[in-house]
């Protein structure tokens, strides 16, 4: 029996290794703690079997060993010298060097190796969980079970392993017990493994502990730790946890970082804006690219925050009519109608870009207002080919929305409504039931709005230029010069249309705003807009002012909505073609760690029109991939975790 022994301890111990590796871990630890154990184990069964008997007290430290190397492991991994404790106590020494080694020696070591240790390790969680500001854990403290029930279990486990060691050793110290020295093995082994598998708890890259977690995908709204492992979320816990970063999260809101799917500015300046308002994916997906490749090409070497892109429909045409403008068309791309073959050439150019894995499709009517129904269509079919969800800035008004309502259910094409607050403005709640009335039909409809009751965009653009060209001139003050905040008038006009830049138009209501945001239909996009240093204030402000104004001091939605139209409904638009987006927008174990960190009591926007650089306040913490690109408020630079936002080629 007892030459069997050696066998069930190792097939028990290779059970506990691949258990080991199975449980969601850090690796790296597991491997440093665990392939040592093995390799002792390994060593002891082989001399076992050759016919080797040690001492009991070889055996004893045999076993103590690994689970020495394990406390000894982790601290190494934290780069905290920990041998202080042997080399203060000189216990390493006098084992090495002293052939005999008293009983109360070994005991004190057995006690300090694994009981004492192990137990200031328990002990130090408990005090955390119980008063460390978790008030869940503050709670089981009182009575309920949880993580300290946890930490008292692993310190009876401990003291038990060090109890069990020096009775042992104690009984097998005695002459003539040698046939039992076997026994010895298998129980001091397992009693330290036992030790290491239940304090040796995994060390996480980071940790962001006692926030208030709110997912808008699984309902959780409560103070939780959060584990990061490889830019992604490892555990999600009352429990105590450690990390080699911490991120000290009492009282604030820990969200998924926030998609942005309408975001034009596409530099590092932009992407930098975006992160200090907490967002960690910002997608132009309007305008699009013409050349989806060159696009993400562009930015291989990695952004601050994950980018991405359409195809579009707006740009395609203004490559295929040789249109001269750099934004947006000012010439045969905005004005010319095309040819039969012209046509054929945009629908093929737009199914090479969703080819390359753009992310969806992107168009613009007003932009491009020669563009003739059988043109847009062509463009709708190649969407609904590739079931990819058309992004439409659609020509203002209802008969706008029913024009590209029709033309998605001609085609069977998914459609998404960009900004229906500026594209709605009065008509806001009718049109906003014109979309719920199509998505009761089953028909695949979303819609987007911005937080801002003026919109901007370049004045020599079509979209002014067609308007108030021809408006009376009275309707010229509704436009604003940005540089100086002047209302225009005829002559003003006329002058800035020669020399171009970004004009303020003042045409929405505050009421109209609120009716837009507080939908439930809406996702939370900026339409960030930002030429040669400056733009729109929604570039720098949507999300903080959502967050700041629309819940906090009007509380026109909730918390949770508000992050749901941040987070989760963004990505649910787009996982259907990119399926990476399944694994943004929530919070959850082995979502990507992409995460928003925000002060509900002070979280506000600050950019105006005359200033929109102003960053917000209140955004604390912003992590892309696991990777932090804002740290109490502020960007922190020469980081790139972000990472392309791409489809599968199809
Ligand atoms: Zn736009």
């Amino acid at each position: 029996m007892t030459d069997r022994i050696p066998h069930v301890l190792l097939a028990a111990y290779v059970a506990l290794f691949i258990w080991g590796a199975i449980a969601p871990y850090d690796r790296a630890v597991w491997w440093v703690e665990n392939v040592p154990i093995v390799l002792v184990v390994l060593t002891l069964v082989i001399l076992y079997m050759r016919g080797v008997r040690f001492s009991a007290l070889a055996y004893i430290l045999m076993s103590i060993l690994p689970y020495w190397h394990t406390i000894g492991g982790h601290y190494t991994f934290e780069r905290v010298p920990f041998d202080w404790f042997s080399r203060a106590f000189g216990f390493e020494e006098y084992l090495i060097t002293r052939k005999r080694m008293s009983v109360a020696l070994a005991c004190l070591f057995a006690i300090f190796a694994i009981s004492f240790v192990a137990m200031s390790y328990e002990l130090i969680e408990w005090i955390y969980a119980a008063y460390g500001g978790n008030a869940e854990a503050g709670a089981d403290f009182l009575g309920s079970q949880g993580d300290i029930w946890d930490a008292q279990k692993d310190m009876l486990m401990d003291t038990l392993g060090a109890i069990a060691s020096i009775l042992l050793y104690l009984t097998l110290r005695k002459p003539g017990r040698s046939l039992n020295k076997s026994l010895g093995l298998l129980l001091l082994i397992p009693a330290a493994t036992l030790s290491a598998q239940t304090t040796a708890s995994t060390i996480y890259d980071r940790v962001i502990l006692a926030g208030r977690v709110m997912d808008p995908a699984s309902k959780l709204d409560a103070v939780r730790n959060i584990g990061i492992v490889d830019g992604r979320i490892a555990v999600i816990t009352t429990q105590a946890v450690r990390g080699r970063d911490t991120i000290d999260a009492r009282g604030l809101v820990v969200a998924p970082g926030f998609i942005d799917i309408h975001a034009h500015g596409q530099t590092p300046e932009t992407y930098r804006y975006y992160s200090l308002d907490g967002v960690t994916t910002a997608l132009e997906l309007e305008l699009g690219t013409s050349d989806v490749d060159a696009w993400y090409r562009e930015r291989i070497a990695g952004e601050r925050i994950n980018y991405g892109v359409s195809i579009g429909h707006i740009k395609v045409r203004m490559a295929v009519m040789h249109d001269s403008g750099t934004v947006m068309p000012v010439g045969d791309g905005a004005y010319r109608a095309a040819t039969p073959a012209q046509i054929v050439e945009i629908a093929k150019r737009i199914e090479i870009g969703l080819g390359e894995g753009a992310v969806d499709i992107g168009a613009g009517f007003p932009y491009t207002p020669a563009a003739t129904r059988e043109e847009l269509l062509a463009v709708f079919r190649v969407a609904a080919k590739a079931r990819t969800p058309i992004h439409v800035h659609i020509t203002p008004g209802a008969a706008g929305l029913k024009e590209v309502l029709s033309l998605a259910r001609e085609t069977n094409a998914p459609l998404h409504v960009v900004h229906i607050n500026s594209a709605a403005l009065a008509e806001t709640p009718v049109m906003l039931s014109m979309i719920s009335a199509a998505r009761a039909l089953g028909r695949d409809v979303t819609t987007e709005a911005y937080p801002y009751d003026a919109g901007m965009t370049e004045i020599k653009s079509a979209t002014i230029q067609d308007i108030y060209k021809i408006a009376p001139d009275a309707r010229l003050a509704e436009l604003e010069w940005q540089k100086t905040g002047e209302r225009l008038n005829r002559e003003s006009f006329e002058r800035y249309s020669r020399t171009g830049g970004p004009v303020v138009v003042h045409t929405n209501t505050e009421q109209m705003v609120v009716v837009a945001i507080k939908s439930p239909l809406t996702i939370i996009a900026s339409d960030a807009y930002w030429q040669n240093g400056t733009g729109h204030p929604r570039t720098t402000g949507t999300f903080s002012r959502v967050l700041g104004r629309y819940v906090r001091e009007t509380h026109s939605l909730s918390l949770m909505e508000a992050i749901r139209k941040m987070t989760l409904m963004p990505a649910q638009r787009l996982e259907a073609r990119v399926p990476a987006m399944r694994q943004k927008g929530r919070l959850r174990v082995g979502a990507d760690a992409d995460i928003t960190i925000f002060d509900p009591r002070t979280v506000v926007d600050r950019s105006t029109y005359r200033e929109p650089t102003l960053s917000p306040v209140g955004i604390q913490h912003v992590i892309v991939s696991g990777v932090s690109v804002v740290t109490k408020g502020r960007a922190v630079e020469g980081v790139t975790p972000g990472k392309a936002v791409r489809a599968p080629a199809f």
